[in-house]
């Protein structure tokens, strides 16, 4: 480590995932030296797939990794909605040319451990970042001109600021807002991964698909240069603890899609070695900054997947904060409070909207589904656009 990441002078951040990574790199780009506190004994992310929308491209750009990023992706050519009961198309959302030009950015779907590891060599060829694992942060103290983070060891770290990327169960939001755990969902996701040749051939389309059925739907997209496919189906069967990446059989798994349609069901079948996580997310908050110590991505503003952007908001955060503090070097305190005036609202509209599509779109019943496939296929993909421009817009995510 350089001097200025021992004299006190460092931005500290606490966890070394997509969220972190992002904002020590945007915060090196901007100058500052910056010491990231990983808890695990190795940085890496585990799971398989992840969906980008053209604002984590936007990103990738402002940290200064858009060739690297852009090199690893699958670029699908459509999000596709299904009936799981029916059978049928309800809306395709096309996401060739005329969606690349309407938001200067492609949709595309990556490996996360392959996105980690992009941020993760940037942050390595950057002098002004030092990355240490074996770190868990356990809480903070300030004096108004530095902070200093408790490590679990019982070390102290001394720092400018504290930036606490530490995720769902997030020590430093413990801290800051005291909100206790997360809220559990009661929706259960369990995920594999299928070699393509196993897909069924009719199904092997080169978008991200969502069979949408009663408490229940799947979704899968290819993955690594169309070597496999991604499949996570999650049933909303009440589950009423946090479980994150439990090993679970098929039998379980097909439990919760009896009743949906042969095509879709049989899906699930060719999947292996699956995992179970239940969801959770949080009640939005006003207050993630606290002096000098700042939430980002899922110790913010944890949500459920339903919109495919907990990661993207993460990398977006990044970038806000890093121009936010290269601007106003001097006072941290007002670089933090403009950091989360700039995206509390836009956070908060993530987090509310990945639930009620959940509700809306991905698993009503009856009438209500009936109704919901009445409204999507009323809608072209021009209209499309338009509905999803202040979530992808280059204009609008920072
Ligand atoms: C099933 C599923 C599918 C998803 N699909 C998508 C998608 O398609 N697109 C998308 O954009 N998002 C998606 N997401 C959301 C996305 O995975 C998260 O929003 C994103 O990974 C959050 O990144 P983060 O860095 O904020 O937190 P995390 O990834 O949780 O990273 C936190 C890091 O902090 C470390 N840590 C924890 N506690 C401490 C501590 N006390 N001290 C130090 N370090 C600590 C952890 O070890 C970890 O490395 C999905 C999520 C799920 C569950």
């Amino acid at each position: 480590m350089t001097a200025e990441h021992t004299d006190g002078r460092s931005i500290l951040i606490a966890g070394g995932g997509i969220g972190g990574l992002s904002a020590a790199l945007g915060l090196a780009r901007a100058g500052f030296a910056v010491t990231v506190l990983e808890k695990a004994a190795a940085l890496g992310e585990i799971g398989a797939g992840i969906q980008l929308g053209p604002n984590a491209f936007h990103a990738f750009d402002r940290l200064g990794v858009g060739p690297a990023a852009r090199a690893m992706a699958v670029y699908i050519d459509q999000l596709r909605l299904m009936d799981a009961i029916t059978g049928e198309d309800i809306t395709t959302i096309d996401l060739g040319d005329a969606f690349r030009a309407r938001f200067g950015n492609p949709y595309a779907v990556v490996h996360r451990g392959d996105l980690h590891g992009v941020l993760l060599q940037a942050c390595r060829e950057q002098p002004r970042i030092a990355l240490r694992v074996s770190s868990q942060v356990a809480g903070y103290e300030q004096d108004g001109a530095h902070v200093t983070a408790l490590l679990a060891s019982g070390e102290h770290v001394h720092g400018a600021a504290l930036i606490g990327a530490d995720g769902l169960w997030s020590a430093v939001r413990r801290q800051v807002v005291g909100d206790g755990p997360p809220r559990v969902s009661g929706h259960t996701t369990y995920r594999s991964v299928i070699p393509t040749e196993q897909m069924p051939e009719d199904l092997r389309w080169n978008a991200a698909t969502l069979w949408a059925g009663p408490k229940c739907h799947i979704v899968h997209y290819p993955l690594s240069g169309w070597k496999v496919f991604n499949l996570v189906v999650t049933y909303h069967n009440d589950a009423p603890e946090p479980v994150a990446g439990k090993p679970v059989a098929m039998d379980e798994v097909m439990k919760g899609f009896e009743h949906i349609n042969e095509r879709a069901r049989k899906i699930i079948r060719h999947g292996s070695d699956w995992k179970l996580w239940v969801l959770c997310d949080r009640e939005p908050v006003p207050n993630w900054v606290d002096g000098r110590v700042a939430l980002l991505g899922d110790a913010a503003h944890p949500m459920l997947q339903y919109m495919a952007q907990g990661a993207c908001i993460a990398m977006e955060d990044a970038v806000c904060l890093a121009a936010e503090m290269g601007e106003r070097k001097d006072d941290i305190e007002a670089a933090l409070k403009r950091y989360l005036a700039k995206r509390v609202l836009r956070a908060t509209r993530v987090q509310l909207q990945s639930r009620a599509i959940g509700e809306h779109i991905y698993h009503p019943a009856g009438n209500h589904a009936v109704l919901r496939n009445a409204i999507m296929r009323a809608k072209n993909s021009a209209d499309w656009y338009e509905t999803l421009a202040w979530l992808y817009g280059a204009e609008t995510a920072f």
